[in-house]
């Protein structure tokens, strides 16, 4: 990024549907929070995707010099979960941890910069449990024998920030196994806290021994860590409805706020016209895609696409991405080591990394920054005598270091630099995010 220089990102807002302009917030840090896996399984290229995207929008701010309190949870008992579980002869807890490991490792395997709070769902059912004792106080919340829903009807109107009748109307088929609750009054309402037993998660409550419904656990976990409403939330496309939805009514139920300023959310990675998904059979884990092609390849091919588009896996692109990072990294490397002569002028190379963050600020165009990257590569390669002049060689390094961090991929390493956590905020107790709050 320029040195000094601030700059908004400008982005469709997912829910509000109109262009918002996101700053990196004066004094404090950007409080971002993104709706984790389901710890039940391999994580596929579709995860990648999204996870990739909020990376490269935290490295945006980053790179600003701003900091960013980034919490992402990982759902660790969900029904499909415990299935499994079963299957595999081991309890709900045992695979949920076993498979975050998997996830924690595939994500570092791609240069993802760590959240810096990974809360699991199951350690704070007590928050939850507070949260529905509130919204039964205030009547927005009624029993269903040893169940507890959420009443839509009785929340007052959004105020604007989204339209919870549209999206409805929208939506008025719901998923399988989602919006579907058949003991609700009203399609819009949903399961807060339900009867569980074993092999399923059990906790003790008011209502009896249960476990938690889903959507009320990220508005516990979001609001113990970042003041609310949050600067940004996503997730994948998927999550829009009915999680990211029932979020927002959860919020101006509690708060009478939306839950966040902005949403976002990252398109799907499709097989075969199909959305990559564990039921249907389509999909490939992060782990086999990287036996086929490098992750900084793997990262350049899975944000190729606009990030509100979807994008057909192919083996035959993923393999030629593969191929054109390589030839941009030796490139890249060229222009440091002397083996490609000298020459290169230096300011060419900070004028054409200058239109990289440009592109990030409009509308996530990581596919226009990639680009650039590529173009950048082929101009020096067609000079001729691609190496910088040695006294040249730091301010170009510098460059390249700053286009590294700020699209995290390895320009100049082999994927072995830190990830630019000086700037990120990654303490790992509530006080510590209470104090970059305050500080
Ligand atoms: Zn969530």
């Amino acid at each position: 990024m320029v040195d000094g220089a601030r700059m908004d990102l400008q982005y469709l807002d997912s829910l509000a549907r109109r262009w918002q302009s996101l700053g990196p917030p004066r004094g404090r840090p950007l409080a971002l929070y993104v709706c984790g896996p389901t710890v039940y399984d391999q994580a596929h290229v579709g995860h990648a995707r999204t996870y990739l995207l909020f990376d490269t929008i935290k490295r945006f701010f980053l790179a600003q010099g701003a900091r960013v309190a980034h919490v992402q949870n990982l759902t660790d008992f969900e029904d499909k979960l415990t299935r499994r579980a079963v299957r595999l002869g081991v309890t709900w807890k045992e695979l949920a941890r076993r498979e975050e490991r998997a996830f924690v490792h595939d994500m570092a395997s791609l240069g993802v910069i760590p959240a810096g709070w990974s809360p699991r769902s199951s350690e704070h059912v007590n928050g939850i449990i507070e949260q529905i004792r509130v919204l039964e106080r205030k009547g927005i919340a009624y029993r269903r024998g040893r169940a507890v829903y959420f009443d839509a009807s009785a929340v007052p109107a959004s105020g604007g920030n989204f339209s919870a009748d549209a999206m409805l109307a929208e939506h008025a088929v719901p998923e399988p196994g989602t919006a579907a609750e058949p003991e609700a009054k009203d399609p819009r309402d949903f399961v807060l806290w339900k009867p569980s037993a074993a092999p399923s998660p059990v906790w003790p409550s008011p209502w009896g021994k249960g476990m938690p419904g889903w959507h009320l656990e990220c508005y516990v976990m979001a609001s113990h860590f970042l003041p609310l409403p949050l600067d940004l939330h996503g997730g994948g496309l998927d999550l829009m409805f009915p999680h990211h939805y029932a979020e927002n009514l959860i919020s101006y139920a509690l708060r009478g706020q939306p839950f966040s300023r902005g949403f976002l959310h990252g398109a799907f990675v499709t097989m075969g016209d199909r959305k990559m998904s564990k039921s249907l059979g389509n999909l490939i884990s992060i782990r086999q895609a990287l036996e086929d092609i490098c992750a900084p390849a793997l990262r350049c091919y899975l944000l190729s696409k606009p990030y509100r588009e979807s994008i057909e896996y192919l083996e035959m692109d993923a393999r030629s991405a593969d191929a054109t990072w390589h030839d941009t990294q030796r490139t890249f490397h060229g222009l440091l080591d002397g083996s490609q002569g000298s020459g290169y002028p230096v300011e060419r190379l900070e004028r054409g990394f200058a239109k990289i963050p440009r592109a990030l600020a409009q509308d996530i165009n990581i596919p226009e920054a990639i680009r650039v990257l590529h173009e950048t590569a082929a101009d020096i390669q067609a000079f001729g005598r691609g190496g910088l002049e040695t006294g040249d060689r730091t301010r170009g390094k510098r460059v390249l270091l700053r286009m590294q961090d700020l699209l995290g991929l390895p320009l100049l390493d082999q994927g072995k630099r830190e990830p630019p956590a000086s700037t990120a905020v990654r303490p790992f107790a509530r006080s510590a995010a209470a104090d970059a709050f305050s500080s």
